[in-house]
C-alpha cells in the first residue's frame, strides 16, 4: 500500500491521532435529545461494518499515526460482537476507550479488562429515578446505577457525562458535583447540541457560563479549582477542594474547542465525517470492500475540514435550523 504521508493532517496543521468508530445505530434507550421521538431510519445489516472490518479500517487509521480509539454508538454494548471488536482491536497499538449507557456493562467488565478498555464514559443525566425514565423513555435506572458503582470499585477510570436541558435537569448540577466529594469520577456537564429531530434551541441548553456562575455562588471562591485542561481536551476542568472526582463543561454550543480538535469520526456503516457538524460524510466501507485502497479519500476528507464546526463558524449559523436538518442524529453519527 503506498503510503502518503501525514494524510491525517489538515490544511491548518491539525493531527488527527483520535478516532471514534460507531459501531450500531442501535440503542436500548430512548434519550429523548439524541434520538428523535419517530426513530431513526437503520441502515440494512448487510452495509454495516462486520467485527473484522472495523478492525482492518482501524488498523489503517493506526498505520497513519491514530493511537486513540473510541467505541461509541448508538449503544456499543447492544453489538452482540462487541467483545470480539474489542478482541481485535487490542492487538492494535492504540488505547481504547468507550462511551456507553451502562445498561448492559455487568456483562462485559472482564472481557474490558482483558482487552484493556480502561477509560470508560458513562451517559448519566440524572440522579433521580423518575427523571430517568423521562428523559430516557426506559425504567434501568437501578441498574445503571448499580453498574456505574461495580466500574469504580472494579477500578475503571469513569467521566460521567451529563447533557443539561434547561427546565429538566439543571437543578442537579450542584447534585452532581457533590457526587465527587466521595468518588474520584469526572462528571462532564455537556452543553445540549443540535441534530436532526432533536428540537433543539438555545433556551434549553445550559451554558458553561451559566455552570461557572452557579458553581460561584454555591462553593467558597477559593475552593473552586481550575485544573489543566489536557492537550485536546475538550472540556474545561475544574474541581472542589479536597473532593476527590473532578468536573467539566463541554461547552461545544457557546464556546467551541475546534483549535485544538484531533478527532475523525467512523460510522457504524463505514462513512467517515471529518467533524461531528458536518454535512458532508466519505464512504470508507465501499472503497474498502472493492479491494481499493481508502487512504486517499481519508486524506481528501481531512484535507476539507472547516477550521470551526464544520463552517458553522458563528452562533448564528450554528444556530440555524436549516444547517440541522441535513445532518444525521446523534444516534447515527454516534456521540
Ligand atoms: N449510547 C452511548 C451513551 O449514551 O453513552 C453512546 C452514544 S451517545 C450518542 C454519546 C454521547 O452523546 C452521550 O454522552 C450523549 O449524552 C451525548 N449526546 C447525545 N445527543 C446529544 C445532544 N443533542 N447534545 C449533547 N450531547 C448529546
Ligand atoms: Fe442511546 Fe446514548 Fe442516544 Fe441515549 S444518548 S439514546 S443511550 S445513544
Amino acid at each position: 500500500m503506498a503510503l502518503t504521508t501525514d494524510i491525517l493532517k489538515d490544511s491548518i496543521g491539525r493531527n488527527h491521532n483520535y478516532l471514534r468508530i460507531s459501531i450500531t445505530e442501535k440503542c436500548n434507550l430512548r434519550c429523548t435529545y439524541c434520538m428523535p421521538a419517530e426513530g431513526v431510519p437503520l441502515s440494512p445489516s448487510p452495509e454495516l461494518m462486520t467485527a473484522n472490518e472495523i478492525y482492518e479500517i482501524a488498523k489503517i487509521f493506526v498505520a497513519n499515526g491514530v493511537n486513540k480509539i473510541r467505541l461509541t454508538g448508538g449503544e456499543p454494548l447492544v453489538r452482540k460482537d462487541f467483545t470480539e471488536i474489542i478482541e481485535k482491536l487490542s492487538t492494535l497499538d492504540v488505547s481504547i476507550a468507550m462511551t456507553t449507557n451502562a445498561v448492559n456493562i455487568d456483562r462485559y467488565i472482564s472481557n474490558l479488562k482483558k482487552f484493556k478498555v480502561s477509560i470508560i464514559n458513562v451517559s448519566l443525566d440524572t440522579l433521580k429515578v423518575n427523571r430517568f425514565q423521562e428523559m430516557t423513555l426506559k425504567p434501568n435506572f437501578d441498574k445503571v446505577i448499580k453498574n456505574i458503582y461495580m466500574l469504580i470499585n472494579e477500578g475503571f477510570q469513569i467521566k460521567l457525562n451529563v447533557v443539561l436541558l434547561k427546565g429538566t435537569n439543571d437543578s442537579e448540577i450542584l447534585d452532581f458535583i457533590e457526587l465527587t466529594k466521595e468518588l474520584p469520577i469526572s462528571i462532564r456537564f455537556i452543553e445540549f447540541m443540535p441534530f436532526d429531530g432533536n428540537n433543539w434551541d438555545r433556551s434549553k441548553a445550559v451554558s458553561l457560563e451559566e455552570i461557572k456562575q452557579l458553581v460561584n455562588e454555591s462553593y467558597p471562591k477559593e475552593a473552586v479549582l481550575k485544573i489543566e485542561d489536557a492537550p485536546n481536551d475538550t472540556a474545561k476542568n475544574y474541581k472542589i477542594k479536597n473532593y476527590k472526582g473532578s468536573f467539566a463543561v463541554i461547552s461545544t454550543v457557546t464556546n467551541p474547542f475546534c483549535d485544538s480538535c484531533n478527532r475523525l469520526r467512523l460510522t457504524a456503516n463505514g462513512r467517515l465525517r471529518n467533524c461531528l457538524f458536518s454535512e458532508k460524510e466519505s464512504d470508507l466501507l465501499t472503497a474498502f470492500r472493492k479491494g481499493e485502497s481508502i487512504e486517499p479519500i481519508i486524506q481528501k476528507a481531512v484535507l476539507a475540514k472547516a477550521a470551526v464546526r464544520a463552517g458553522l463558524d458563528t452562533y448564528e449559523k450554528f444556530a440555524d435550523p436549516n444547517h440541522h436538518s441535513k445532518n444525521r442524529s446523534m444516534i447515527t453519527i454516534g456521540g
